[in-house]
């Protein structure tokens, strides 16, 4: 029988990753004679809920196992999870979502809004038992969201790999070693089959995080075989425990949904949404730049924060009457205004910048003063004066074109589509075997 185990909400900001658990359990359901039927599924929820730890992951297993293994398979996530959640954090709420045989359809739409917006726990436990599922929660539950939700992000459509790393447990929370040099190499060498392993505006290796959790890097492409060869190449100065090729959401743009007027924008949602700008950028402390943007609905504003780099020169150059589609999220309640963090912006038309200068003389072609206001010039050089002549128009070049901008890769979300994907998205799941080896040990 085939059975998909959903799991999320394990971790605390002092430690774990849900990756890794998953990773444990693989091994676990492996030794037990399981055959995986897809690499373990990372997917990645709507990035603006306030509830997550970092980067709002879960994580689904697809298996094929003798029915008599069942209670096994069961027995061993549960006790995986228990005993390697986060427990004693009062924001670790962990859930687990087991499903036996086809992905309900309605799991796989609630997936979509888990990803793209919010939903509640209720929805989740009504879905569960109404198609047969069986869930597991600790403490408030929360985590059974991300568990379906990974159940049902079969992600038939665009998605991507990552090979994640772990650290022995001694090492968790010291500084990773990692070979920067063999880091640059691979990218060089995979550059094109991979993503945001280096920042090229600042020169940062990206591909490991900074926190005490057990990650000590993860290489994100296009192809399994791809995210396999580069963790061939890059170099470690500490042991790596284990690593698993996961498939994934991140690098899709899979959370963001167009919404037709600024007034739809909706708290914790991610959109995309066209309009107008009425109010200049400005830059204000901390270097963020804000600028007011509207349609017939409403105004907002929309925030392009200090972390974003370059993409703030893009922004600053914006000028009132640009039309432009802004991407990102509402992440607070301010009303009646609201701010729109910005992930991307595409630019659809840009605004005639006009300079208004003073007439040059008819007579000597000497720079010119205004007499007043509608009351002509007079020349600086001659003294010739003319009541009739007007200030002339120039239209000055815009320092931009239309088009696409995205923040450099340092200053991406997980989900977010980085330029290089572009035209590179996949419509479907390649058939045929995994890519071996897809985990280690
Ligand atoms: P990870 O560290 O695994 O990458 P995370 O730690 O940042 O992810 P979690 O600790 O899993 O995030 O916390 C997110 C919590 O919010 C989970 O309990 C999850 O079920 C819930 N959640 C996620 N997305 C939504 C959503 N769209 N609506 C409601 N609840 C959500």
């Amino acid at each position: 029988m085939r059975l998909h185990i959903g799991i999320d909400d394990t971790d605390s900001p002092q430690g774990g990753c849900t990756t890794h658990i998953a990773v444990r359990i693989i091994e676990e359901l492996l030794g037990l004679g399981c055959e995986f039927t897809d690499y373990p599924n990372l997917l990645r929820l709507n990035p603006n809920v306030p509830w997550k730890t970092r980067g709002n992951g879960a994580v689904c297993l697809r298996i094929k196992v003798d029915q008599e293994l069942e209670g096994e398979v069961r027995s061993t996530v549960i006790g995986e999870v228990e005993r390697y959640a986060e427990f004693d954090c009062e924001n670790t709420n962990p859930g687990i979502v087991l499903h036996i045989g086809l992905v309900p359809e309605a799991f796989i739409q609630f997936s979509n809004r888990v990803v793209g917006s919010v939903v509640t726990l209720e929805e989740a436990l009504t879905l569960v038992d109404g198609h047969g599922a069986s869930a597991v929660g600790y403490k408030n539950m929360r985590g059974i969201i991300g568990a379906l939700a990974a159940v049902g992000g079969l992600q038939r459509g665009d998605h991507t790999y990552e090979l994640l790393t772990y650290r022995e447990p001694e090492n968790w929370g010291k500084p990773r070693l990692l070979d920067e040099a063999t880091v640059r190499a691979m990218d060089c060498e995979l550059g094109d089959q991979t993503f945001n392993n280096v920042d090229p505006e600042s020169g940062r290796v990206l591909i490991a995080p900074h926190g005490p959790d057990p990650v000590l890097y993860g290489v994100r492409g296009e192809t399994p075989e791809a995210v396999h060869r580069a963790g061939t190449i890059v170099e470690t100065g500490e042991p790596v425990e284990r690593w698993a090729i996961f498939r994934s959401n991140q690098g899709t743009d899979a959370h963001l949904r167009r919404v037709e007027k600024l007034s739809d924008l909706r708290t914790f949602h991610p959109a995309v949404v066209a309009g107008k700008i009425v109010e200049t950028p400005r830059t204000i402390q901390g270097g963020h730049v804000i600028f007011g943007l509207a349609d017939n609905s409403c105004e907002i504003d929309c925030a392009a924060y200090e972390p974003t780099g370059i993409f703030r020169e893009v922004v600053r150059r914006l000028i009132v009457g640009d039309r432009l589609e802004a991407y990102g999220g509402v992440r607070t309640e301010e009303e009646p205004r609201r701010t729109l963090n910005l992930e991307k912006l595409e630019i659809l038309e840009l605004a005639r910048e006009i300079l208004l200068k003073n007439p040059g003389c008819p007579e000597c072609g000497g720079s010119m003063e205004s007499m007043g206001s509608g009351k002509g010039f007079r020349c600086r050089s001659c003294g010739h004066r003319d009541g009739t002549l007007v200030k002339e128009e120039s239209v000055m070049e815009r320092e931009l074109e239309a088009g696409l901008y995205v923040p450099p890769p340092k200053a991406q979300r997980h989900l977010t589509k980085p330029t290089k994907r572009y035209g590179r998205e996949k419509k479907r799941r390649t058939p045929g075997a995994m890519h071996e080896p897809w985990h280690w040990p």
